[in-house]
């Protein structure tokens, strides 16, 4: 889509990779780039890749787990992804090995 910001893209490609994944099953491509992702608006009772945020120490979700959790952590490789803490707004980096599966409630 025109005009989307590249974390709103970034973010939609991510949760369209984990739907395949989860929907049809084959690996997820490794993350070897840095990734800066859009800020999310978390539903209660729905599963997010989330991160940690150092600053405030609480769990921020960043995309949606199309498979609830059944596929664990899927991500690999060099890269980072790049978001806003939900709760402290701080600019956490992660590398995909620390990306962890949350029910958000
Ligand atoms: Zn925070």
């Amino acid at each position: 889509m025109s005009g989307d910001k590249p974390g709103v893209i970034n973010t939609s490609a991510l949760e369209s990779q984990v739907k395949l994944a989860a929907e049809v099953g084959g690996p997820i491509p490794p993350l070897d780039e840095t990734l800066p992702l859009s800020k999310i608006k978390p539903n209660t009772d729905t599963w997010y890749f989330s991160i940690e945020c150092p600053k405030c120490r609480r769990t921020s979700p960043i995309f949606r787990d199309y498979s609830d959790g059944k596929l664990g952590n899927p991500f690999t490789g060099r890269g980072a992804v790049v978001a806003a803490c939900h709760f402290c707004a701080h600019q956490v980096r992660a590398a995909p090995h620390a990306i962890a599966s949350v029910l958000w409630r």
